[in-house]
């Protein structure tokens, strides 16, 4: 006889990544960086690889000293994780486990729906409002913790600090955690951020080193949180998650500014071309503040298997919870041309005429 899995695990399905095309121009369905982590990352990683033999620093202090103080807030407000997925896991753990609840917008980061899944808590999705999150709505939910993601994945829009701020005062939940892997694409950072919302202590902020850093193969995110947040999920995570060449790679990425505002620069360039070109194509993208846009299209499956046949892979949106669409990552400029020639091939010639934004 073998062992069955836990009977609420029945609920999960396994996630589905972004599947890659031939090229790496071509390959648009996972939000990673067009332009890739920083020049300087190679001679940080060969640093590094000096200290293999010994354990990582199992709290990433230095890390956490550099991202307290670009933050403004106390180093033991931060903990640095494999990947935030790692985060959304250890909050399902000590939040959510035996009988917790959790609110979050349908459609939701997966991981956030698989996380509070996996330790058996109820989970709640709030359907989007124009594609943006019901805050109205999600505030009628009684839970532990309510996710937000701003901007959100897989629309890319967002909720201003103001809407979240009156979220927060209205919502029921003791710990709203806001995932802002997308914040350095939105139009205004530093207006859209909730970090200045976690003194309050009721809000958590998730960063990741995956998107704009381009660091997605090191897996380095982190959490701005209450210390009291930061100390209950210390006692559950393994201790050395984080490796030391994660580590090096992220300081590294944090020093270099330069590189930071070139991806910035390039992603909001070309979000507006490939939106311009979608367009050209009677394809009207959701309004994004991402590193990709949302599409509504007539036949999701075809378009898919269309663009892949010319070199180009999309995120299908049923794998997203958003069936009848396409998530398509900001691309490097050859990337672009390729989605343009795919799109004169897959879509048919009176497809002008006859499609209608949905
Ligand atoms: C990409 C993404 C992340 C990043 O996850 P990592 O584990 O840090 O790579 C986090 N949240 C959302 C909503 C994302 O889309």
């Amino acid at each position: 006889m073998t062992i069955a899995a836990r009977p609420w695990l029945d609920e999960i399905q396994a996630y589905r990544p972004g599947t890659r095309s031939a090229s790496a121009d071509g390959s648009m369905a996972s939000n990673e960086s067009p332009l890739g982590a920083s020049p300087e990352l190679g001679a940080s990683i060969a640093r590094a690889l000096a200290t293999l033999h010994r354990y990582p620093d199992p709290l990433a202090d230095e890390l956490r000293g550099e991202l307290a103080a670009l933050h403004g807030v106390h180093p033991d407000q931060i903990l640095v994780g494999n990947g935030s997925d790692e985060l959304i896991f250890l909050l399902s753990t000590t939040f959510l486990a035996q009988g917790g609840h959790a609110v979050c917008a349908d459609p939701a980061y997966q991981i956030d729906r698989i996380g509070a899944l996996s330790v058996n808590a109820t989970l709640t999705q709030v359907p989007l409002r124009d594609w943006k999150h019901d805050l109205a709505a999600m505030a009628r939910v009684e839970a532990d913790i309510a996710y937000l993601v701003n901007p959100h994945n897989p629309t890319g829009t967002t909720r201003s600090r103001a809407e979240i701020e009156a979220y927060v005062d209205a919502c029921p939940a003791p710990l709203v955690v806001v995932d802002e892997a997308y914040v350095d694409f939105a139009h205004d950072p530093e207006a859209l951020t909730a970090i200045p919302l976690v003194a309050g202590g009721r809000v958590a902020v998730l960063r990741t080193f995956s998107k704009i850093h381009g660091l997605a193969g090191l897996r380095v995110g982190y959490l701005v949180a209450d210390r009291a947040v930061i100390a209950a999920l210390r006692k559950v995570r393994a201790p050395f998650s984080v490796g030391s060449l994660a580590q090096a790679a992220a300081l590294n990425a944090l020093a270099d500014t330069a590189h930071r505002q070139s991806v910035r620069e390039h992603t909001l360039r070309l979000r507006a071309e490939l939106v311009a070109l979608l367009a050209g194509h009677g394809l009207h993208a959701i309004d994004s503040e991402a590193n990709f846009v949302l599409v509504p299209v007539p036949a999701e499956d075809a378009l898919v298997a269309g663009l892949r046949a010319h070199g180009v892979s999309v995120r299908p949106g049923s794998s997203l919870g958003a069936p009848g669409t396409v998530r398509i990552s900001v691309p490097t400029h050859a990337g672009l041309g390729l989605l343009q020639t795919a799109l004169h091939r897959v879509l048919p010639a009176n497809h002008l005429e006859t499609s209608e934004p949905r």
